[in-house]
């Protein structure tokens, strides 16, 4: 006779053939069984295409992988637990000891970190400030073996020339790393113009809603499986199958609120582009004709976060500016609905600033889905109430 426990005990299998559901499933488990032993041995022997335990593959991840892939016009993609798990995974696969790397330009303040810690496993890392691409030659070593940049660039927002710094590389032999989440993959396709691998944090434009942490590497299937095999599994920065299903939703509708971006951005910067009270405007739209004609080449839409200096430099005013806005959240991150703002100066990190070249009133703002004449007025009072009316 089955007892209670034998009856809820029984390995749950659903009648997969009575029903199709509109949604993609999220596979929410662990581990996967097989029928008998031959068939895990096999499915076993190749991880990287077969399910045998969520921290490496799931289902609900590899359809996400899928979609990447294809979005951004590569063979392979690899979804990790966040932007920095696949920043950190493809470091550590890619590179080895006595190595030299060149971070082009103002990188991700977590990913500078990671490169001044690897230091103590014998990698060098050298930040350096560029314009145009033939500047890296003077930095170039023997023993470079990889270039990693975002563009355009945390905090200045400055594009580089993807496809010169790409010759650059591969006659030196080192591998292109390309951020590329201030585009998404809707506005920039770095792969096209020769980059090795591009990274992107999911966290932002691609989940779109400030409810998931994720990231994606993508590139050839070669670079891609062994970033998997020694970065992914080794280092076990895994996605949970509910923020995979997440990120498929955020990137079901990522084509329009991009579009809806990139209209409010250039709407908002138009509207502030010669307010005097403004000392700079850091964004493409509004950059010098060089980055303008980058902008023409590589982007297809302009990403609404960038950032700018008031003339006026006073601290109080800076907080008191800040607070005064209703519409823009003080906050981190940034790709979801609500729009952000935050000051880069803290009170106690002028030296960060000075090296960065910053204003002590340099702030981020983030543009979200608001409707941009709100935003517009928002900042606008804020601007008049705190910095004093422009005379007219
Ligand atoms: C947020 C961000 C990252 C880090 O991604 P997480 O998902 O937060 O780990 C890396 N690069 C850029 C440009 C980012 O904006």
């Amino acid at each position: 006779m089955t007892n209670d426990y034998d009856l809820t005990a029984a390995i749950i299998k659903m009648d997969k053939d009575s029903f199709i559901p509109m949604s993609p499933e999220i596979v929410q488990t662990t581990s996967f069984y097989y029928d008998n032993y031959e068939d895990f041995l096999k499915i076993t022997s190749d991880e990287k295409n077969s399910f045998v335990y969520t921290r490496g593959s799931n289902p609900t991840t590899k359809e996400l992988e899928k979609m990447l892939a294809q979005l951004e016009g590569g063979e392979k993609a690899k979804v990790f637990g966040s932007g920095m798990g696949a920043i950190s995974s493809t470091l550590f696969t890619l590179l080895e000891q006595g190595d030299h790397v060149l971070m082009l330009n103002t990188i991700y303040g977590t990913a500078l970190s990671l490169g001044k810690y690897i230091d103590k496993f014998g990698v060098e890392i050298e930040n350096i400030n560029i314009e145009k691409p033939e500047e890296i030659l003077e930095y170039i070593r023997p023993n470079t073996r990889a270039i990693y940049f975002e563009s355009p660039s945390s905090q200045r927002f400055e594009l580089l020339d993807l496809e010169k710094i790409a010759e650059i590389a591969q006659e030196h032999n080192a591998y292109t790393i390309m951020d590329a989440t201030w585009a998404s993959p809707i506005f920039q396709k770095p792969l096209a113009h020769s980059i090795d691998v591009v990274i992107h944090s999911l966290s932002k434009y691609v989940g779109g809603h400030s409810d998931l942490v994720g990231g994606v590497v993508i590139g050839s299937e070669e670079i891609v499986d062994d970033i998997f095999e020694h970065g992914h599994q080794l280092l076990g920065s895994t996605i949970s199958p509910m923020n995979s299903w997440l990120a498929i939703r955020g990137l079901r509708t990522l084509p329009v609120r991009m579009k809806h971006h990139d209209y409010s951005v250039r709407k908002f910067l138009d509207a502030i582009k010669d307010d005097e009270r403004i000392h700079q405007i850091f964004h493409p739209y509004v950059a010098d004709d060089y980055q303008q004609e980058l902008a023409e080449k590589y982007l297809t839409g302009y990403g609404s976060l960038f950032s700018l200096e008031f003339v006026d430099e006073d601290f109080d005013k800076l907080k008191k500016f800040v607070n005064r806005l209703e519409y823009f959240a003080i906050g981190v991150s940034w790709g979801g609905f609500e729009s952000l703002v935050l000051p880069s100066y803290k009170g106690n990190n002028i030296e960060k600033l000075n090296y960065r070249g910053f204003k002590k009133s340099h702030i981020r703002l983030y543009i979200g889905l608001e409707a941009p004449d709100t935003l517009i007025n928002d900042f606008k009072t804020a601007l008049d109430e705190v910095y004093g009316k422009l005379e007219k």
